[in-house]
């Protein structure tokens, strides 16, 4: 298989598992027992927390452990409601994800208000709507995502993030999909929160990590025995925080070598190869700053849903829509946002890259995009329009 699908999940790094496998089977002590084996667990587990505040130049104590990235996106939103009720607003960028939509989806259901910023063709951010925004005053959050699922559009975090305290606004960053491609320095760009989900950068699914700076409040959002300082209840996932640790200093050491000019190599390969023999091709906000590994092409007159069962058949994974999210192929959101038509979302794959992936088979996955594509378009063109497969 060549897997091109690293913003659904990441291939667990092999030495991230081996890290983990003690504490299954050897070390499989409560880190709150005051026993001798839960205080090895313990510092186990502390010593991850210090490396994921290195990963993000943060305190060790701004570090909670969560499920992922929904839950941290859903905490931060709650907390801001019940502890800000006099601020109304909450502000989010028009391509969220879900884990944040649906929450903003619930605030306004709940009469609180909700503005959502819009974005240009190539997905970036509407700053000058921001300001005016939050001139009103009235601003309880806002999260913008750093970096987009499906596009790879980064937003400006340290303007954006100055631009809120400005005004006096808590700033949240879904950085789910940023992490690990790209440096996370939370002492330069001043987040008050930040979520992060362990699946995206080589550690295993179900475990992440919420920031909160020291500087504001949070309500916990789950309530129970206490752990994690009080502000995230449960007993911790201790083997899978132990990989998500392992997975973060791999991280960092991967940030300052050469894995992400590699990275970016295969990506800039893969999309000239697909630009230049599949004529009409374009690659979705390629005119923004973007993550070195996703490319969103859009293959005009040909039906992504059938290009995908094509390229699975050959062993090569990549997404249509949100699939990072559902089994369905729903119109992407964030397609429609950037004023891409229904047709040309229906016509557009994604293709997302990882230190995994080698330049070739990224080069082989490219030649038989050109060779199915081809082959769907000429079906297409005996016929009168795209050829519509059901997935
Ligand atoms: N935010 C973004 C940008 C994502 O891509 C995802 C995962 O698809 C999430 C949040 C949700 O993360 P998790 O799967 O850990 O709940």
């Amino acid at each position: 298989m060549i897997y091109l699908d690293s913003n659904s999940t990441t291939q667990i790094d092999p030495a991230v598992v081996e890290s983990m496998l003690p504490y299954l089977s050897g070390h499989w002590e409560n880190p709150s027992s005051p026993n001798q084996g839960g205080r090895l667990v313990r510092r186990a587990l502390e010593a991850a927390r210090e490396q994921l505040a290195s990963l993000l130049n943060a305190k060790s104590s701004e570090v909670i452990f969560t499920s992922g990235g929904t839950e941290g996106c859903n905490a931060v939103i709650e907390s801001a409601r019940t502890l800000l009720p006099h601020r109304m607003r909450l502000v989010v960028g028009a391509t969220e994800h879900p884990a944040v939509m649906e929450p903003a989806m619930r605030w306004s259901r709940c009469e609180g208000e909700l503005s959502v910023i819009p974005v240009d063709e190539e997905g970036r951010l509407n700053l000058e709507e921001l300001k005016s925004v939050l001139t009103l005053g009235d601003t309880a959050l806002v999260s913008i995502m750093w970096a987009n699922n499906e596009t790879g559009v980064l937003a400006p975090m340290r303007e954006i993030v100055e631009t809120c305290h400005e005004f006096g606004a808590l700033i949240h960053s879904d950085a789910v999909q940023v992490c690990g491609k790209e440096q996370i320095d939370l002492k330069s760009v001043r987040l008050d929160f930040l979520t992060l989900s362990g699946h995206k950068f080589h550690a295993p699914k179900g475990v992440g990590v919420l920031f909160v700076s020291d500087r504001v409040r949070f309500n916990p959002f789950i309530l129970g025995g206490g752990q994690e300082g009080g502000l995230r209840s449960g007993t911790e996932n201790v083997a899978s925080i132990i990989g998500l640790g392992k997975a973060a200093e791999f991280s960092a050491q991967h940030l300052g070598g050469e894995t992400h000019g590699m990275i970016a190599e295969m990506r800039d390969a893969f999309e000239r190869h697909i630009l230049h023999h599949l004529p009409g091709t374009r690659a979705h906000g390629a005119g923004a700053p973007r993550l070195i590994n996703t490319s969103n092409l859009y293959f005009p007159g040909i039906d992504s849903a059938g290009l995908l069962i094509l390229l699975d058949e050959k062993g090569i994974a990549c997404s249509a829509g949100s699939a990072c999210h559902s089994s369905a192929l729903h119109p992407s959101a964030t397609l429609k946002a950037m004023g891409v038509s229904r047709e040309e979302a229906g016509s557009t794959l994604r293709f997302s890259f990882s230190r995994f992936n080698t330049l070739s088979e990224t080069l082989s996955a490219a030649d038989q995009v050109c060779k199915l594509a081809s082959k769907l378009r000429r079906l297409s063109d005996e016929d009168s329009g795209p050829v519509r497969m059901t997935a």
